[in-house]
């Protein structure tokens, strides 16, 4: 569960506890009066038990575990109500609840096991307990009940299902570049963030590579921007090639990409991205029937040795890369003394194809 999903779910526990916490004292109230000690005991310790719940919830990281809780309390004191006819004969009907109550806080499968489970045992005490099978009206009755019980949970569960097929794509869409396919700005901080803090707290080391095209523009100019396009699609695709998904590849903006490498130094970094500049460089493309070679230029950071922020890490990287294309470019550039030797045979070849 991300932790949009997982504020939701709590909030919506929540709401219900406070509704929980209001009629079921009301009800307790009432079967008190009326005489229903033992139902207005169980309504007593369902409001309790919402009002401790609503107070602890925040705090818990077991929400699910609560929730079945919840709902197995709930389900007991609505079936035990169902039992008690002296003050309704309706109680049955807050049963219904709970696949809206199991579908919004556990998701679709569980949703679907639990309304199942539950409102199947109700079901079947009620038709055990209310003379079902003496009496034809209580039968068309208990018909009804099921029926819609059916309906419900049939209709909350497709309701469930287009919603997170839809929050999917939305996600989908949100985190990726429209372009490449590859991961976006978005996607690549939440990366960054997660192994920050995890590198942070457990002494760790990552790095990261960001990579700018070079003379980009002029690819643009001579062949026109669908060809640039064309060429920023090459690129992504050697990046799902050569680097491990696991290394995060993403396009930063424009034609500038940024890789993230969890678990690995200067020295792994410096590998990897010098692997991937051959294999671009090494890699002509066709456009417009002439073969074009694109080159990158490199600059990699390591946590925390070049910066103990994403921040920090970010401009450093950013500032190797500028040294890198201030030294010749198609180069990667790892440290602020020790840039890599240039490879002049790329970079003519680079020069010939954009003359
Ligand atoms: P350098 O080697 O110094 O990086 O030179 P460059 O020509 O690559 O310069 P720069 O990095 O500033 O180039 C950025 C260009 O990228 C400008 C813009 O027209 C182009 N660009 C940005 N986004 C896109 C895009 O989505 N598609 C295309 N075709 N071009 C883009
Ligand atoms: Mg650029
Ligand atoms: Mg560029």
């Amino acid at each position: 569960m991300n932790g949009e999903g997982f504020i939701q779910r709590v909030r919506v526990l929540r709401l219900l506890l406070v509704l929980t916490l209001v009629l079921c004292s009301v009800f307790a109230a009432v079967n008190l009066l009326r005489g229903s000690f033992a139902v207005a005991g169980g309504l007593a310790m369902l409001a309790l038990f919402s009002a401790a719940l609503f107070i602890h919830l925040p705090k818990s990281q077991r929400i699910k575990a609560w929730s079945l809780c919840y709902l197995i309390l709930f389900s007991l004191t609505m079936m035990a109500s169902m039992l008690d006819t002296s003050v309704s004969n309706q109680s049955f009907l807050w049963l219904l609840l709970i696949p809206t109550m199991a579908h919004f806080i556990h998701g679709r499968h569980q949703g679907l096991v639990l309304s199942l489970g539950f409102l199947g045992a109700a079901r079947t005490l009620y038709y055990f307990t209310q003379g079902v099978s003496n009496n034809s009206h209580s039968l068309v009755d208990f018909i009804h009940i099921v029926s819609v019980s059916l309906a419900l949970t049939g209709m909350i569960y497709t309701f469930e299902y287009t919603r997170e097929k839809a929050e999917k794509k939305l996600h989908k869409l949100a985190s990726t570049d429209a372009l490449t396919g590859l991961a976006n700005r978005y996607q690549l901080k939440q990366a960054l963030d997660q192994t920050w803090q995890q590198a942070r707290r457990f002494n760790r080391r990552f790095s990261v590579m960001t990579l700018d095209l070079d003379w980009f523009k002029s690819i643009n100019d001579r062949y026109g921007h669908d060809a640039g396009d064309q060429v920023l699609r090459h690129v992504a695709a050697l990046m799902r090639l050569r680097l491990r998904a696991s290394d995060n590849p993403s396009r930063w903006g424009g034609e500038e990409f940024l890789v993230l490498l969890p678990e690995t130094d200067r020295r792994g970094a410096e590998t990897t991205a010098e692997a991937f500049r051959t294999t671009l460089a090494g890699t002509p493309m066709q456009l417009h029937g002439q073969p074009v070679t694109v080159t990158a230029s490199i600059g990699v950071a390591e946590y925390p040795a070049d910066g103990d922020t994403i921040e920090a890490l970010l401009i450093m990287a950013d500032r190797r890369l500028y040294h890198a294309k201030e030294q010749g470019r198609n180069r990667v550039v790892t440290s602020d003394n020790t840039p890599l030797p240039e490879t002049p045979a790329k970079t003519a070849a680079l020069t010939a194809a954009l003359d």
